[in-house]
């Protein structure tokens, strides 16, 4: 990288570049942040890159501080957060580990303080910080070893918490607030030492000197506060989304990309449901001026939104409309209350007296309707359940719940009133519990039951640009849809790894085929993404997708526990990990014989009971175990029939019908259940499916007295054919988090297989023969159905290329098929590829997950072998 010889005037204008988890977990992350810096250098900027932790890091920590009482954990967590730093440490190819060293050292340090015990708020804000100064750490090593002289800053030094009135000691701590204003001071004398440089997201110095940190959406917030101090020019959130929109992507595809908001349209939108920002951020830019925008990094060159003091539209228009699930209504009923002095004074000190915020109000004559939002509120059935009993001394109360809230979002809204009648007439169809149309008259928000909401949305979206009030022809506002975005982003999907590294799978081919070979560093990419979610707390690889040990132990290395049904599996995985704690193994099997059963928990293995049988009839084997209960949630999904396993026709769970037998005959067999567990299927991409098996898992949970796991299995699809829509990892973490956020008591956890090691794998084949029937082309290979009998087994398609002529253009329509004596014998129908000689390397893509470890020696020929890169 060539740093610019010329060098920058004091007074160069600033901007500030942030970059969250995912964007600071990999090797190309951080070239791409280089590449960002380099290019506002070079257009003659101050840059300061503000980052957070890698991903998954501020969750291990958080799980220490969680789990402080347990110091064996602790270390473990410890451990494991060492070597994701060392690992990236690798990656990047850096001289001296000193620097990331001393952090991991700090952090040793504070297991040992004794402020450990009791979990102290300063303890854990300090453990936490941990993530930020070591991510900023390895980055500023980095940039430097590029060529970019950056400079790395303690934030904690420019960035002072306030104590609020009213501030819990949590608060204080673990969700503090700076106060900032514009310091030229500041700015000059950075200025005096260079033009790049980096800080920490999420981290501030409290009042007594100590660490202090800035809660959910931290980082964001971190790069507003630094804008506001350096009147930055911009202040950039880099992120996987390009930029705010007109409704929920997910749930409206037509949503139009929002060009330019001003900030209280945007601090609008991000309080009332879009996660893209957090409503925090905006504030101290909005004091001081400074546009934010929001960038994608996968696509830098789109606008993505910005968002500024004055847009200048003159329309009067609805910008959005979003809604937030989970809402509860709190109904207070007393015909005493009119004209009752001091009424409301009364209810609402008991919300304070609870930690409740209240969102919206509505009241008539002889009833006051408030609404609790879980995103700002701890809220459980003990607290509401307290609430209640406090309020019923003043009114009758009633909790409506899950309710949700639509908000219309826009400037002027009261002057829009007469042109949503076709709005007002859909809710019109509705139960209505509440209406609001909020003071600054920038939105008119409406409580409806939750259920009918996911319909509700698109529908409503058509009419507003319908009616002409969301006005999309105003392109100062309003930019492309989701749905166009999304189809030049599937035109433009990364290329898989294997065409970068054709010439060795190549070379490899010469030695042997059929063969698959399996990237390990597409496993660690895989991986990393889901660790990026934070939101589950503990991941497992279902090692049946493929239980190669260097996949089992690279995994390990990530921090995945397992997931194995068969007693053989849980050998499998202590061969390749002898030092395995057995704990980290969850024994998952379905109509296995007892001996596995007994076997597992001997060995100390977490066990999943699928049915009545095992607990009916060997109850004695569970006596004084803590056991999983695998429920059927009654219906299945996935990308073929075979692969769903929920409902009557399928034969895992436990029907939900049976749960309460179930309940008894382990009470009386003194098993306890402390996990719930589902899995519906395999292969799916829509990321609301796990948002809709933990509300109903959670909900079971609570009728329970000690489940403290909840376990959503795996089914975490990729896409194979072209037009598939990748799963939106963004939408599944926000997805969990709205459940968590409601049901905060219960541990999260998953087992995916396919979605880590599908796309690493490839089988390789060559040519044996080519023939030709009619109009029919058959290119045959010396892979069969006995290496890959998934296109057999479930129809599924795996991408298909000659890799020996991968330039060459696509001749026609060929099958590929094996050397089985079966008709179905079929890789890949209609395929279109280069004429093909014997010989050739043919590549299988997508072949990772359930390939190999299917595999037969049907025919007595021998299945693939395998490799890993
Ligand atoms: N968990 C359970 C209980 C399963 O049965 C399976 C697959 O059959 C998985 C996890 C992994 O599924 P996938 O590979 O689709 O993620």
């Amino acid at each position: 990288m060539n740093q610019p010889n010329t060098s920058l005037t004091a007074d160069a204008p600033w901007v500030v570049v942030k970059f969250g988890g995912t964007s600071v977990s990999t090797r190309p992350r951080w070239d791409n942040i280089a590449s960002i810096a380099a290019t506002h250098r070079e257009a003659g900027k101050r840059v300061l890159i503000v980052v957070s932790a890698l991903s998954g890091i501020t969750d291990l920590l958080k799980g220490i501080g969680d789990g402080c009482a347990d110091l064996p954990r602790c270390m473990e967590l410890r451990e494991t957060i060492v070597a994701r730093h060392r690992m990236l440490f690798g990656e990047l190819g850096l001289p001296r580990r000193n620097a990331i060293d001393a952090w991991m050292m700090r952090l040793e340090h504070l297991l040992a303080d004794p402020r450990r015990g009791s979990g102290a708020f300063d303890w854990q804000a300090e453990v936490l910080a941990i993530g930020e100064l070591s991510s900023s750490t390895l980055g500023s090593m980095y940039l430097n070893a590029l060529g970019l002289t950056t400079h790395w800053l303690d934030s904690r030094d420019y960035l002072q918490a306030e104590a609020l009135p009213n501030q819990s000691l949590w608060g204080r701590w673990l969700s503090a607030s700076v106060r900032v204003r514009h310091d030229p001071e500041i700015a000059a004398e950075l200025a005096a030492r260079g033009d790049v440089f980096i800080a920490q997201g999420f981290i501030a110095r409290s009042g007594d000197g100590k660490t202090a940190v800035l809660g959910r959406g931290g980082s964001d917030t971190s790069a507003a506060y630094f804008g506001a101090v350096l009147k930055a020019e911009a202040v950039e959130i880099w992120t996987d989304v390009p930029g705010m929109f007109s409704a929920n992507p997910r749930q409206v595809p037509d949503a139009r990309l929002l060009a330019r908001l001003d900030y209280a349209e945007a601090q609008e939108i991000a309080t009332t449901g879009a996660k893209v920002l957090h409503p925090r951020c905006i504030h101290p830019v909005r004091d001081a001026r400074v546009p934010i925008r929001i960038k994608d990094t996968n696509r830098p060159q789109l606008p993505g939104t910005e968002i500024l003091w004055n847009t200048q539209s003159t329309t009067p228009s609805i910008k959005a409309i979003s809604s937030r699930k989970g809402i509860t209504l709190v109904s207070m009923e007393s015909i005493s209350m009119w004209q009752q002095v001091g009424f409301l004074a009364d209810v609402f000190e008991a919300f304070k007296r609870h930690g409740l915020s209240v969102d919206l109000i509505g009241s008539a004559e002889t009833n006051v309707t408030v609404s609790l939002d879980p995103s700002e509120n701890l809220l459980n059935t003990d607290v509401l359940a307290r609430l209640c009993v406090d309020l019923e001394a003043f009114c009758r109360v009633k909790v409506i719940a899950p309710c949700a809230a639509i908000t219309l979002v826009g400037r002027g809204m009261r002057a829009m009133l007469h042109r949503l009648s076709a709005v007002l007439a859909e809710f019109g169809a509705l139960d209505v519990h509440l209406i609001s149309q909020s003071s600054n008259n920038l939105n008119l928000t409406f409580v409806i039951d939750e259920a009918v909401v996911d319909t509700l949305i698109p529908r409503l979206h058509a009419m507003l640009i319908r009616a002409e009030v969301m006005r999309v022809d105003d392109a100062s506002v309003f930019g492309p849809s989701w749905r166009e975005l999304a189809e030049e982003a599937t035109s433009i999907r990364q290329p898989p790894w294997w065409q970068r590294e054709r010439a060795r799978l190549l070379e490899l081919a010469t030695t042997a085929t059929p063969r698959y070979v399996y990237s390990l560093d597409q496993v660690r990419e895989q991986a990393r993404g889901l660790l990026g979610l934070g939101m589950v707390d503990r991941w497992h690889y279902a090692l049946k997708a493929n239980p190669h040990p260097q996949i089992l132990r690279c995994l390990h290395a990530e921090g995945f526990a397992f997931e194995c049904v068969s007693w053989n599996e849980v050998l499998a995985v202590r061969a390749a990990l002898p030092d395995l704690p057995a704990e980290r193994i969850l024994f998952t099997p379905n109509f296995a014989p007892r001996e596995e059963y007994r076997a597992a928990l001997a060995a100390g293995a977490r066990v999943t009971l699928d049915g009545l049988h095992p607990m009916l009839e060997w109850g004695t084997d569970f006596a004084d175990h803590d056991i999983f209960l695998r429920v059927d949630l009654g219906i299945g999904r996935g990308h073929h029939d075979k692969v769903r396993t929920g409902g009557a026709q399928s034969k895992f769970g436990v029907a939900l019908d049976e749960v309460e037998t179930f309940r008894s005959h382990a009470r009386r067999h003194g098993a306890r259940i402390v996990g719930l567990h589902a899995h519906l299927g395999s292969g799916i991409l829509d990321a609301q499916h796990w948002r809709s098996v933990h509300v109903q898992l959670a909900s079971l949970a609570e009728r329970f007295n000690r489940i403290e796991v909840l376990d959503l299995g795996g089914g975490l699809g990729v896409p194979s054919r072209p037009d598939d829509v990748p799963l939106d990892l963004a939408a599944l973490g926000e997805a969990l988090a709205e459940v968590k956020q409601a049901y905060p008591q219960f541990q999260l956890w998953m087992e995916p297989g396919r979605y880590l090691v599908a796309e690493a794998g490839v089988l390789l084949a060559r040519v044996t023969q080519t023939k030709r029937k009619g109009d029919v082309h058959y290119v045959g290979v010396n892979a069969g159905m006995n290496s890959l009998i998934r296109p057999a087994l479930y129809e599924a398609w795996h991408e298909i290329v000659n890799l020996s002529r991968l330039d060459a253009p696509a001749g026609e329509l060929v099958q590929i098929v094996g050397p089985i004596c079966e008709s179905g014998d079929v890789l890949g129908n209609n395929r279109r590829l280069p004429a093909c000689r014997e010989g050739d390397v043919i590549l299988i893509a997508e072949a990772g997950a359930y390939g190999a470890v299917m595999a037969s020696r049907y025919n007595l020929r021998e299945p693939a072998g395998e490799v890993c890169l």
